[in-house]
């Protein structure tokens, strides 16, 4: 039986990510600050710990794990990451959870290690024109994230290739382009776009005004959790290295988004477009390298996933209700 351990196992990606090494059969242990709130946790065994903290990563990262997830950090969606006052803890608690992590992964002679990267790593430059941003893995350098949420993540990718290079440590790396689906954090502020309009547009009542932030002419892709796990463990069974986008290419104005969640929700709503902080003016996958790498890209339509997240979101707002009843 293959042994894995998720770091971040309390969050998003990482409570699927678990469920699904589980039905692979592997035995797995997680490790967050915080469990799940879903309870989407299967895991075998898990460490309520902070991976900033050499002496939990020690004891976490044991030498008998064949593979290790690294997807714990300090992250939220653009009312976290663009505001500008959260830069130095996403700075400094991600990049030392990184380096720890794989310090120790080193120090236990673990063979295999995957990396979240994220696509806020790509230069503004090629975002600018919402109708044509560039993503292509080649597209990196000269290096400009617009954030330092996205620095960061290049900061780590980098470090982890030298961990490949200098220590043979058998390194994944993956640009995510954002991730959404049930039990991903849809309100209290690191909610990310889709979430916080699935909310907005479930808790609106007839006639009511949405607002979106920004002209709502930004566009991005969406892409479900569970391809993006499924993008995860193929990568991580291949012999590629990366880093490679696992991300949608199926492009959408943020205005046109809002306006899909309305209409799946059979409500007759209006859009009000607001200052707020919006990140890149246009942002797509470009799934070539993974089609050619892997022979596999994710497939849902945009709609079918929205579906799936809109119902789940209805229903936590439902549960909240019920609760405060
Ligand atoms: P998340 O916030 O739900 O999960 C991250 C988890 O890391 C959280 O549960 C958090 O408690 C944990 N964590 C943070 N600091 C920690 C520490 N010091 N010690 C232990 N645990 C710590 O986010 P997610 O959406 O599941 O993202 C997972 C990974 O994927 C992150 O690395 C993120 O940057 C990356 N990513 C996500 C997206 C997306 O759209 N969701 C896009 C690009 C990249």
């Amino acid at each position: 039986m293959k042994k894995a351990l998720v770091c971040g196992a309390g969050g998003f990606i990482g409570g699927h990510l678990v469920k699904r090494l589980k039905e692979e059969g592997y035995w797995v242990r997680g490790v967050d600050l915080k469990e799940n709130e879903y309870g989407n946790i299967a895991s075998d065994e898990f460490i309520i710990g902070d991976l900033r903290d050499m002496k939990t990563v020690a004891e976490v990262v044991t030498s008998d794990l064949d593979e290790v997830y690294q997807l714990a950090a300090d992250m939220g969606g653009a009312g976290f990451v663009f505001t500008g006052d959260n830069d130095s803890d996403i700075m400094h608690n991600s990049a030392l959870c990184n380096l720890n992590v794989l310090d120790e992964v080193k120090t236990k002679g673990i063979k295999k290690i995957f990396y979240s990267s994220s696509a806020c790593m790509y230069p503004e430059y090629n975002q600018m024109d919402p109708d044509n941003p560039k993503c292509s893995e080649d597209s990196a350098y000269p290096a400009a994230p617009d954030s330092e949420y996205g620095w960061e993540k290049l900061f780590s990718e980098r470090l982890y290739l030298t961990y490949n290079r200098n220590h043979g440590i058998e390194v994944r790396v993956a640009r995510f382009h954002n991730i959404f689906g049930p039990q991903g954090t849809w309100d209290g502020g690191r909610e990310k776009a889709p979430a916080a309009l699935c909310r907005k547009v479930a808790m609106a009542q007839e006639n009511d005004v949405i607002e979106v932030w920004g002209d709502g002419k930004q566009t991005r892709s969406f892409l479900l959790v569970d391809e993006c796990v499924e993008g995860v463990r193929r990568l991580m069974e291949s012999d590629f290295t990366g880093p490679v986008n696992i991300g949608s290419e199926e492009m959408i104005s943020i205005n046109d988004y809002a306006k899909m969640i309305i209409d799946i929700s059979g409500k007759k709503l209006t859009l009000k477009n607001i200052e707020g902080p919006t990140g890149v003016a246009g942002r797509n996958s470009d799934n070539t390298l993974i089609r050619q790498k892997l022979d596999w890209e994710p497939s849902m339509p945009l709609r079918k996933s929205t579906e799936i997240t809109y119902r789940w979101i209805s229903e936590q707002i439902e549960k909240k209700k019920l609760e405060n009843a």
